[in-house]
């Protein structure tokens, strides 16, 4: 009896993975992981689970240097032979043999989200189910896509814009803008942390008069454009200090901004708690953060309205949805990152689907026009600023591998 207490008193987390269920027992075996990296506007990074059964699943890692490597060489050995049933226990095992080299944020959590994602296709085809069923069934039948409109001519033109202010007028926002909520978009989104023109020192994180006055203008054109006919959302990709991002964020006070994303650095709660307090504005962040830890501050301190986890870097599907649950307890409301290919957004919407406190996933594609050609259907995935939530088994969608290897990077 005292030995049994003990034995299992001592069966700490490491144990555990000593002590998985049976491989003869298996319904299916890990055979594979693998990548193939298509070159979208991103290097969208696809990870391919095989199995002994035939069923392949897929999923997508943040593009990010090193990827492939930490999936191919230091991961696929330690999930050959395991039952991609056991989601949740594989991933704390990948999280566990990388413990303290990356297994907490990083390139190491980037690649465990992109295995995650196709472990859950896997699970899904494996079991005949679509993945927001096996993660308790779905809230809503559409899920909203959020237009983000880069600069405004679309991120492609921006970088082959030698001059690149011509890109960042009110004009080309406004001519953005109309396209986006024509296609049908309720929230379209904009850098503002474009250049205007004018030679001035960026490391400061400062803004003077004639930069505030070259966003206002932007801002000011965009939302004349669309009117009531979609909410206005803004990126800052973390430029700059707290009182500019004050300056800025009071400038911005008559255009009644869905939110205002990154405007400080993402390091420090207590400035982004400070700035939360100090402007009438909604903030958003959570793009640059990683699990349930990386949010836990933030939705305590309830120092943003809406946090912005990225599926594949941050740890997956069913860590957002975790990070959604821990937000709703501040009543905060998740609106995902999303800069991938259908496979990554495919998982975003099966997040979307699953959790009460959504709001809208990032589509950052609007500018490649192949995107939809990477899933073998006629129908394009979004469909007025939407994507039904799918039946079909998985994530829902099954890639084009012919399309994949037209754009495959070398
Ligand atoms: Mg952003």
């Amino acid at each position: 009896m005292y030995s049994d207490f003990a034995d299992r008193l001592a069966t700490t987390m490491w144990q555990d993975f000593d002590r998985t269920p049976s491989r003869e027992d298996n319904p299916a075996e890990i055979t594979d992981v693998s990548t193939v990296v298509v070159d979208g506007n991103f290097p969208w990074t696809i990870v391919t689970v095989e199995t002994d059964t035939g069923v392949t699943g897929v999923g997508e890692a943040y593009p990010s240097p090193g990827v492939h490597e930490v999936i191919t060489d230091y991961f696929e050995p330690v999930l050959r032979g395991e039952n991609p049933l056991d989601v949740e226990r594989l991933y704390n095992l990948m999280r566990a043999s990388l413990s303290g080299r990356g297994s907490q944020q990083g390139i190491g959590t980037i690649a465990i989200s992109g295995i995650e994602l196709a472990l859950w296709d896997t699970a899904g085809k494996l079991l005949d189910q679509p993945v927001y069923q096996l993660l308790g069934g779905k809230m809503r039948d559409e899920v909203r896509m959020y237009a983000d409109c880069h600069g405004g001519e679309g991120m492609v033109a921006a970088a082959r814009n030698d001059q690149r202010t011509e890109t960042y007028e009110a004009e080309a926002y406004a001519r953005s803008a109309r396209d986006a909520v024509d296609d049908g978009y309720e929230i379209v989104k904009f850098d503002l942390d474009v250049p205007s023109g004018r030679d001035i020192d960026t490391l400061s994180r400062h803004l003077d008069k004639p930069e505030l006055e070259h966003k206002r203008r932007l801002v000011e054109a965009v939302t004349d454009e669309v009117g009531d006919e979609a909410e206005v959302t803004v990126d800052l990709h973390w430029n700059l200090s707290v009182e500019a991002a004050e300056r800025l964020c009071a400038i911005l006070e008559p255009y009644d901004l869905a939110w205002i994303e990154d405007p400080i650095p993402p390091e420090n709660e207590s400035a982004m708690t400070r700035l939360n307090r100090s402007v009438d504005q909604q903030l958003l962040t959570g793009e640059n953060r990683y699990g349930r830890h990386g949010f836990r501050d933030l939705v305590e301190r309830q120092s943003v309205a809406f946090v912005a986890p990225d599926i594949p870097k941050t740890g997956g599907i069913a860590e957002t949805k975790k990070i959604a649950e821990l937000a709703e307890t501040s009543y905060m409301t998740l609106a995902p990152h999303n800069i991938g290919s259908p496979v990554a957004t495919m998982a975003g919407v099966h997040v979307g689907a699953s959790v009460p406190n959504f709001l809208g996933l990032e589509f950052h594609a609007r500018d490649v026009p192949w995107w939809d050609d990477l899933v073998d259907t006629d129908e394009p995935l979004i469909r007025n600023g939407y994507i039904d939530v799918p039946d079909d088994p998985g994530l829902g969608i099954e890639l084009d591998w012919d399309v994949v290897e037209t754009h495959r990077k070398r």
